[in-house]
């Protein structure tokens, strides 16, 4: 491990609404980057934020914020992509799919031409597809591209068993994997608490393993996203924080495990599209993808969800 990735500590975001926003928000109170370029189509939004941004400074550490352009993109080590139309309500993430398709074909050709030694790292829904989608677009090596996939689903997934068994959710070692969407899965085999496995975990006041009641918090994970917009219109906060945590691990070469979402290479089965497993993110991206003992049921449902992406990836795959 190399420290801080070298030659650059810039960040771009190309897409500053609610969730490129939230992300920078939490990445000026970081101190992890000198500077950080905001794009996005609407020019006088990214200005806005930038000042919004910049007015906090005094408070935080000096570090530069302006609305740019791709050219601005240069020598950035990492390039978040949060553009596009955000889910409506009742709108599955896959339904979003024709919008953000033509948008990417727009906005990473430039993204390439002016960084192509930079990492990607995708947010725009849905992230699977719009990952390999950039992947396709880009010509870019894989290890350079990531999505951040099922990284919100775990967290709300280790949150919500943290509540259960009143844990630090930080002791919760759980997976949310596959598709960031309806067909995603829980690894249940593996899922522990300091090492302890659920099955066997019993909380201080007395909570113990209870099939339905994991299976509720399961759904309520997968569905937490309509539940929100219904009520807020948009999440944004948590994934805010989750891409930067992406982008930490990326500067300062931390080799975290998380729930990405990468090109698969035979992983159970899987090739040629890209979904979340725990994968080691470190400085040159996506540097090792896990091989877990699945149990049989959970290879199943991940070759399912697999599919499920490249039928919904067909759709747009001949389209320019
Ligand atoms: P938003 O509408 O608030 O912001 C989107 C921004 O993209 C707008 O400012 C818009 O002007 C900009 N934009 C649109 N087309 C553009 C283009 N061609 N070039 C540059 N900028 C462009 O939406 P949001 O709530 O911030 O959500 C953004 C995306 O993130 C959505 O696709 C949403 O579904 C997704 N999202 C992902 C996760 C996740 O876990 N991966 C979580 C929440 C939201």
């Amino acid at each position: 491990m190399a420290g801080l990735r070298e030659g650059s500590r810039k960040i771009g975001i190309v897409g500053t609404g609610m969730v490129g926003a939230s992300f920078a928000y939490a990445m000026m109170q970081r101190s992890l980057a000198t500077e950080m370029v905001l794009i996005d189509a609407n020019r006088g939004r990214a200005e806005a934020e930038a000042m919004d941004l910049n007015h906090g400074l005094p408070f935080v550490r000096p570090m530069r914020i302006w609305a740019g352009d791709y050219s601005d993109l240069a020598g950035a080590a990492v390039t978040v992509v949060t553009a596009g139309a955000a889910q409506k309500p009742g709108e599955t993430r896959l339904q979003l799919l024709e919008r953000n398709a033509e948008i990417f074909r727009q906005i990473v050709p430039q993204i390439v031409e002016n960084n192509p030694d930079g990492i990607i790292l995708i947010a725009s829904n849905p992230v699977d597809i719009m990952t390999y989608h950039t992947l396709q677009i880009s010509g870019l090596p894989p290890q350079q591209v990531i999505g951040s996939g099922t990284i919100l689903d775990t967290a709300r997934f280790r949150y919500l068993l943290g509540d259960r068994y009143d844990v630090d959710p930080r002791s919760v070692h759980a997976y949310i994997v596959g598709e960031h969407g309806d067909s995603e899965l829980a690894l249940w085999s593996l899922a522990n608490i300091a090492g302890v496995r659920l099955r066997d975990f019993r909380s201080s006041s007395g909570v113990g393993y209870d099939d339905a009641a994991l299976q509720r918090i399961f759904e309520q994970t997968r569905d937490a996203a309509y539940t929100i917009i219904e009520r807020k219109g948009a999440t944004y906060y948590a994934i805010g924080l989750g891409l930067l945590t992406i982008v930490e691990s990326i500067l300062r070469d931390q080799h975290t495990v998380m729930t990405v979402s990468s090109l698969m290479t035979g992983q159970y089965g899987v090739s040629d599209i890209c979904i979340s497993l725990p994968t080691i993110v470190g400085a040159a991206g996506v540097e090792e993808v896990l091989n877990l003992s699945l149990s049989p049921e959970e290879e199943e449902l991940f070759r399912k969800s697999a599919q499920t992406l490249k039928e919904r990836y067909a759709q747009i795959a001949n389209k320019g």
